[in-house]
């Protein structure tokens, strides 16, 4: 039976990062033998365009019905002022929260043809390779009471036990699957959320004794990933710091181009790049495309069960950047041929083609 994917491409960029991602996964598709069916779906600021409302029923019914959503991006100044409700990130928070993604998977690679992109030294960065797992559909985000008054503003910061468990869970997890290695990251010398975030952590790990787990306060683990971010692997957080934390990481990287995430649930999960619609340069051909491939090989190794597929698409994206394949934000570091948008994603799909015909020789 074919796998069904909600594409969502969104606003700015989002539309074009997500066609390159259909044509790669179109490659895929043929060459691993996997069926998939796309259908398309309107979020965030054209949904509220063409219906009025940025998270529109149909699309809501369609990711829900839908084996995985892949998504590209939303919002703009056009739709800044709406009233809160009526904005594209509202249309997205509410995705998260109706599809039950509680964790955020967001890896920071550093791609050795790349190592000169970053801000830190080459001998800091080489072969940093971290996950962060950050708690997604609660925390302070989501916590009431919240408000604005005229004198003053609040926001609810809170954990429920099973909440802390649950994201507790699949970290560990993750962590098993890799180097056993976890960092849980609260601000527990001040919170008093942090302080049952650290104890539940705690309990859970009995469970996986063949991970070693550390604790870092926040504020030390952002100077840390600057510091030295090749002591971390598995990095497990909550929403608030794990939003601040998973941004910094991607810088050390080079470019918010070339980041993936997958947000996951029990039963639904979207898979996205971690940047946004850049009106900046949307509508130019010029945007990178890798971070919204790198989600989709994402979505076939979690989602479809294809790591194969996955591994090779991540293998073509790396050697078409080894060639010297560059876009224009990633253009100063061993550029040998400025791409287009669109020929980013075509040299991606071609590599797969290729890599795939090389293992069957
Ligand atoms: P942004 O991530 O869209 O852009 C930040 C900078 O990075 C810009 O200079 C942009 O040109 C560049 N950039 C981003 N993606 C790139 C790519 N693939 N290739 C090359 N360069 C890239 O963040 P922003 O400018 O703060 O926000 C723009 C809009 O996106 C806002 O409306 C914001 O609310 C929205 N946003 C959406 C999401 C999402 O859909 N998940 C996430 C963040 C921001």
């Amino acid at each position: 039976m074919a796998e069904s994917i909600a594409v969502i491409k969104g606003d700015g960029i989002g539309v074009e990062i997500v066609d390159e991602a259909l044509k790669v996964l179109r490659v895929v598709c043929e060459r691993f033998d996997i069926a998939c069916e796309c259908s398309e779906y309107m979020m965030g600021g054209c949904a509220y365009d063409n219906y009025g409302d940025p998270l529109p029923k149909e699309s809501l019914q369609g990711a829900l019905q839908a084996k995985a959503v892949l998504f590209g991006a939303i919002g703009g100044a056009k739709w800044e002022n709406l009233p809160k409700d009526k904005r594209p990130e509202s249309g997205l928070l509410r995705l998260r929260k109706e599809l039950g993604v509680f964790a955020n998977l967001r890896p920071a690679m550093v791609f050795d043809e790349l190592v000169e992109a970053s801000a830190l030294k080459p001998e800091v960065i080489t072969g940093v390779d971290i996950l962060i797992v950050r708690e997604l559909i609660s925390g302070i985000y989501f916590g009431e009471p919240r408000g604005k008054e005229k004198n003053r503003a609040y926001n609810t910061m809170a954990y429920s036990v099973q909440e802390i468990e649950r994201i507790a869970h699949k970290a560990f997890a993750l962590a098993l699957s890799r180097s056993k290695k976890l960092c849980s990251v609260d601000k527990a010398n001040v919170l008093e959320v942090s302080e049952l975030w650290r104890e539940v952590v705690e309990r859970v790990a009995k469970e996986y004794p063949q991970v070693a787990l550390s604790h870092q306060y926040v504020d030390n683990a952002s100077m840390q990933l600057i510091r030295d971010p090749r002591q971390f692997d598995v990095v497990l957080t909550g929403n608030l710091f794990g939003d601040i934390l998973s941004d910094e990481a991607s810088q050390i990287t080079g470019s918010i181009g070339l980041l993936p995430s997958a947000s996951v649930g029990e039963s639904h999960a979207i898979y996205e790049p971690i940047h946004g619609s850049a009106p900046d340069i949307a509508g130019q051909g010029v945007a990178n495309p890798i971070a919204a491939i790198l989600s989709m090989a994402m979505m076939l190794e979690i989602s479809l069960n294809h790591a194969k597929a996955a591994n090779a698409v991540r293998k073509a994206v790396s050697s078409v950047l080894k060639a010297g394949a560059r876009t224009q934000d990633i253009a100063r570091f061993g550029c040998k041929k400025l791409c287009s948008t669109q020929e980013m994603g075509d040299l991606i799909a071609q590599a797969v083609a290729r890599s795939v015909l090389s293992e069957e020789v």
